[in-house]
């Protein structure tokens, strides 16, 4: 696997570039994130996407074609209906995919769960494997950076509902300056209502830096976090160098080189992670450099692109440049058919954005994970 060859690398100090390059050519993700063009009814400050306001119009994608896709990723083929919007006549096709025998969850901000909704559900005889609906806060917390009045309301409705269309039940914190104090209330209330917890680092985008916690409010939230027993399972997460860092920076050199030695493949789909048990605690973390192999993004709007890029909005990688005038022609992106080669477009995809992000993020995560071994 590309991590195992990512983590002899960046850890023991092989030699391996060329075979992570190799590997990750021929890791077909296991996943599809469904995302939908548009706006969200809250406006949360560590959002990974941008605001695109509402939607126009919808070229929908099949069913036929969903599981086609599906049949053409790596295991058991993974649907995860990423939001921003669950709409109406994307349930029926979330249906046939747990129909067909793949794996489909669900995140959304709660406000799924309307009547109507609730009742499409049941007609479509909808029962996905996992919902997560996050909570960043205590109510006044949460709609503050969730940036919404009803937030919170939305979010304890969506969990509460939740059992009906779903198996399992998770939560999602995102670790800010914002919250960063209510780790342990926040954590006994999600004990109350989930079957798993999940706190994540932000990923920083231009706009919020403010909103990263410092090294002091880093440290007492991993305080609080070692000192609470919720007898659920808590995953500790961080999709960004930056994050991992400050996060290993606070738990202590000595600890963090202990456990990085030790570190493990994330036994679980998708396995593009390593795991740390340090003092306890399991940190996941998820190297950028090998981001391509987890997902296939699928825009409702009937677009696939790869490696992963909903930082950007469709309109802006279909003109290979975002707003601030970057390049983004490094993401490859084309209308969804029924002829498309999953695995054909991935491994194209894989080799132009190797060069254009990939080795560099390698590089910057193996000089830092010199760092912290040093
Ligand atoms: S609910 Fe999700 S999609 Fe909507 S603004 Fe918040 S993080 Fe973004």
């Amino acid at each position: 696997m590309a991590i195992d060859a990512w983590r002899r690398a960046t850890i023991l100090g092989e030699s391996r570039e060329e075979l992570i390059q190799a590997l990750l050519r021929r890791e077909v993700p296991p996943l599809i994130s469904w995302i939908v063009r548009g706006g969200c009814a809250v406006q949360c400050e560590h959002c990974i996407f941008p605001f695109e306001g509402p939607k126009g119009h919808s070229d929908r994608i099949s069913t036929e074609i969903m599981l086609s896709l599906l049949a053409q990723l790596s295991g058991r083929g993974n649907l995860v209906h990423e939001g921003r919007q669950l709409l109406p006549w994307q349930i029926p096709v979330l249906a046939a995919a747990k129909r067909a025998g793949h794996g489909v969850s669900v995140i959304n901000n709660g406000q799924y769960a309307t009547p109507s909704m609730l009742a499409l559900c049941d007609h479509h005889g909808l029962k996905v494997d996992a919902l997560d609906v996050s909570i960043d806060g205590p109510e006044a917390v949460h709609n503050l950076q969730r940036n919404h009045a009803n937030a919170w309301r939305w979010a304890m409705n969506g969990l509460a509902e939740g059992r009906r269309i779903a198996d399992k039940l998770t939560s999602l914190f995102t670790l800010t300056a914002l919250n960063s104090e209510h780790v342990a209330e926040t954590g006994k209330i999600a004990g109350d209502l989930v079957d798993e917890w999940h706190l994540t680092t932000m990923s920083v985008r231009p706009g919020i830096e403010h909103m990263l916690p410092t090294r002091s409010q880093l440290s007492a939230a991993l305080d609080q976090l070692a000192g609470l027993r919720l007898g659920i399972p808590v995953y500790l997460r961080s999709y960004s160098l930056q994050g991992f860092v400050a996060l290993c920076e606070v738990i202590g050199k000595e600890a963090v080189r202990k456990a990085l030695r030790e570190a493990q493949v994330i036994d679980m789909t998708p396995s593009n992670g390593i795991v740390l048990n340090v003092e306890g605690i399991n940190l996941y973390f998820y190297p950028k450099s090998l981001q391509c192999n987890e997902t296939l993004v699928v825009d409702a709007d009937g677009w696939w692109r790869l490696p992963f890029s909903v930082a950007h909005t469709l309109d802006e990688l279909q003109c290979g440049q975002s707003t601030e005038g970057d390049d983004l022609s490094h993401f490859s992106i084309a209308p969804v058919s029924e002829k498309l080669d999953v695995a054909e477009v991935y491994a194209r995809s894989t080799v132009g954005w190797w060069q254009a992000v990939g080795r560099k993020s390698f590089n910057e995560e193996r000089v830092a994970v010199e760092r912290l071994l040093a």
